[in-house]
């Protein structure tokens, strides 16, 4: 499979083995489309048409309402769709401004917002044996708190759609520059994932934002460009980079949660 370049997908026999020859929403022509990399050249609303067009209703936007980028997608696809689906992933240690914006939005869109919790037994196991702030031992300890709050709940989401559509960005860290606009995402059993504004860059999301009056997240305004679970972000100093309050104790290179690996063109927020 062809991997080595945004404007080249995977073939469409690698995308019918992983579908399964045809069957679902991969049509001949959607397969096509991924694999010519005809999407790379279209703007966010062009791809968020096509998706729901293509996917719908097995089709929904991961917003994690912690960083601009996706609340700005909530605002694009609401205009294309109102029947559109937006989830998030409530790992139980989220700020309490990012739960003050989800109700906003819910109000602000009219939008039935699909919260998705980790398993209630998983949680337990993992906080009895390893503690509550078990992620600032070590890298490995900390992907096992995003893996049971985040990547399983995730995964069993995920089981349900077509296709997920997310707000990474090329230029927010050295693991998402390769990212494509339409990828298959291997990850996530073949289905399609569309990245809208992968070319975008922070100042144009921004624009975006105010331009439209979309609501984002309050601790923005405290320093935060990106805003996780409570204990793992944090406000940035002047001159670091975007994602530096992210699980700011570890290598930038360690920095994903393991949400957006694995699909092509990625190794690319939730
Ligand atoms: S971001 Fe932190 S608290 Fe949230 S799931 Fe990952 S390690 Fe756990």
């Amino acid at each position: 499979m062809s991997t080595s370049s945004p404007q080249k997908a995977a073939g469409t026999a690698e995308i019918r083995r992983i579908r399964g020859d045809g069957e679902g929403a991969l049509t001949d022509a959607v397969a096509a489309t991924i694999e010519d990399g005809t999407a790379e050249s279209w703007g966010p609303q062009e791809i968020l048409t096509w998706g729901l067009k293509n996917f719908s209703p097995g089709i929904a936007l991961s917003c994690s309402f912690g960083a601009p980028e996706g609340l700005a997608l909530i605002d694009m696809m609401r205009r294309i769709d109102s029947d559109s689906r937006v989830f998030v992933l409530d790992t139980g240690r989220l700020p309490q401004a990012t739960y003050d914006l989800i109700d906003r939005v819910r109000e602000r869109y009219q939008l039935e917002v699909e919260v998705v919790f980790p398993d209630a037994a998983a949680v337990t196991a993992m906080v009895r044996q390893h503690g509550m702030n078990l992620f600032y031992e070590s890298v490995e300890q900390r992907q096992r708190c995003c893996g049971v709050r985040k990547v399983e709940p995730l995964n069993g989401y995920l089981g349900g759609l077509d296709a997920w559509i997310s707000g990474l960005r090329r230029d927010q860290n050295v693991t998402r520059t390769d990212t494509r606009k339409v990828a298959i995402d291997h990850t996530h059993g073949g289905i399609v994932k569309l990245n809208p504004i992968a070319d975008w860059s922070r100042e144009q999301v921004m624009d975006y934002v105010r331009a439209h009056q979309v609501p984002t997240n309050r601790l923005h305004a405290k320093g935060y460009p990106s805003v996780g679970c409570d204990p793992c972000s944090r406000a940035i100093r002047p001159g670091e980079d975007q994602r530096a309050g992210r699980w700011w104790w570890e290598n930038a290179e360690n920095r994903e949660c393991g949400i957006h690996f694995g699909g092509e063109g990625q190794g690319s927020g939730i």
